[in-house]
């Protein structure tokens, strides 16, 4: 099969970095077009991000050389790619009304951003828990009037950790009520440089400007059901969140404690659930899909992030310290690669899916 033709918008940041890395190997895509802020465009992809080039592994040489196009230079892109990863640093605004121009100019866009997350008519992708939402693009095509062009989105990386391990057991029967859910994010999720050293070592701290807001907002949306073109958001489980910002490089960690609406299943049950769980992409084989998607951990001291943060190369959830709760039913901890799984990698496998169902490379 020819490789589709990918470009990354905003590739000099931290995720944009992880694109590159991730994609220098895709057996589907290839990276043909890199851009960002006029501060890195018209250099090469190695000058711009000299310096603060902060993945472990070179920068793929297919990449390197690119001219690091303006990422407001719409028909740059569309000349030199077929669809877009965005992974822009910009005001909300800002980064919609370019999504949108690079819709409309007849280019899958496939965002990190937080712009178009609550927009009705776009999907907001876990590939593992709602793949059927992309059904929802041809009425959001159809009501902008664009032609091969579409947006879709991935969610906050506060809740890939915990949102599939609690859809497993929904899947499974067992209604989830209500969800108090504390993260530990790691600095890797503000970017780059991202928080200031001073803040952070030695330190927690305990606000995100928007986080909690996105975690307890966001999973409704994704567990919602299509109605007549649009996305309705669940009305369940309720979730209550605390985000914490920790001094930890890569690997946001979810303590979770929730109560179920029905039956109460059994830790063993629960434990059965999370290890039969498959998705859409395990089923469809997409060549990044971690198999199995969910790792459970025994011992009594895990999930932590410097050990299980890599796990299927940063694209599997890692659970663990399943017990009862006193207050609520269970409680369990649960751990995911923020920029990996959370970020670029995740929106890799929503590429993949898109794929796999005939969306992109028509
Ligand atoms: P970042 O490291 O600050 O990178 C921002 C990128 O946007 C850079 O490529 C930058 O280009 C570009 N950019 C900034 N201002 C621009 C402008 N005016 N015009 C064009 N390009 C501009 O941020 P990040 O952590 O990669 O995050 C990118 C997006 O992903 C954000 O929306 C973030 O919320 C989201 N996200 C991040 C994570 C994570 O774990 N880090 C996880 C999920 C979602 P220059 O290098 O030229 O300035």
């Amino acid at each position: 099969m020819e490789k589709i033709r990918v470009g990354v918008v905003g590739a000099t940041g931290m995720v944009g970095q992880n694109y590159v890395r991730l994609l220098g190997s895709h057996p589907w895509f290839r990276v043909t077009h890199v851009s960002a802020s006029p501060r890195s465009s018209g250099r090469t992809y190695a000058e711009a991000v000299a310096g603060r080039w902060v993945m472990d592994e070179p920068i793929p040489t297919t990449v390197a050389n690119l001219v690091v196009a303006d990422a407001q230079d719409v028909q740059a892109a569309a000349g030199a790619c077929d669809f877009v990863f965005s992974a822009l640093g910009m005001a909300k605004p800002a980064v919609r009304q370019l999504e949108e121009a690079c819709a409309g100019a007849g280019l899958p866009v496939i965002s990190n951003n937080s712009a178009h997350r609550m927009t009705d008519d776009v999907p907001m992708l876990i590939p593992e828990v709602n793949p059927d939402h992309t059904s929802i693009i041809p009425f959001q095509q159809e009501r902008r009037g664009w032609e091969g062009g579409f947006i879709a989105v991935k969610p906050n990386c506060s809740l890939q950790s915990y949102l599939p391990p609690i859809y497993a057991l929904m899947q499974s029967g067992y209604e989830v009520e209500s969800i108090i859910v504390t993260t530990l994010q790691a600095v890797s999720g503000a970017g780059h440089p991202g928080v200031s050293s001073m803040d952070v070592i030695d330190n927690v701290v305990p606000f995100i400007p928007g986080e909690e807001e996105k975690t307890e907002q966001e999973p409704l949306k994704i567990l919602g059901s299509l109605q007549e073109g649009r996305i309705v958001p669940s009305p369940s489980p309720t979730v209550s969140a605390h985000c914490t910002r920790v001094p930890v490089i890569d690997g946001h960690t979810a303590c979770v404690s929730l109560t179920f609406a029905g039956q109460i299943p059994s830790l063993d049950q629960i434990r059965t659930a999370w290890r039969g769980f498959l998705g859409a992409p395990q089923e469809l084989r997409l060549p990044t899909a971690p198999r199995p998607p969910l790792v459970y951990r025994e011992e009594p001291d895990r999930p932590q992030p410097r050990k299980d943060r890599n796990t299927a190369s940063g694209m599997a959830i890692s659970v663990g310290r399943l017990r009862p709760c006193p207050v609520m039913d269970i409680r369990f901890v649960a751990l995911s690669h923020n920029t990996v799984r959370g970020a670029a990698g995740g929106a890799i496998l929503s590429a993949e899916l898109l794929r796999a169902q005939g969306f992109l490379g028509r």
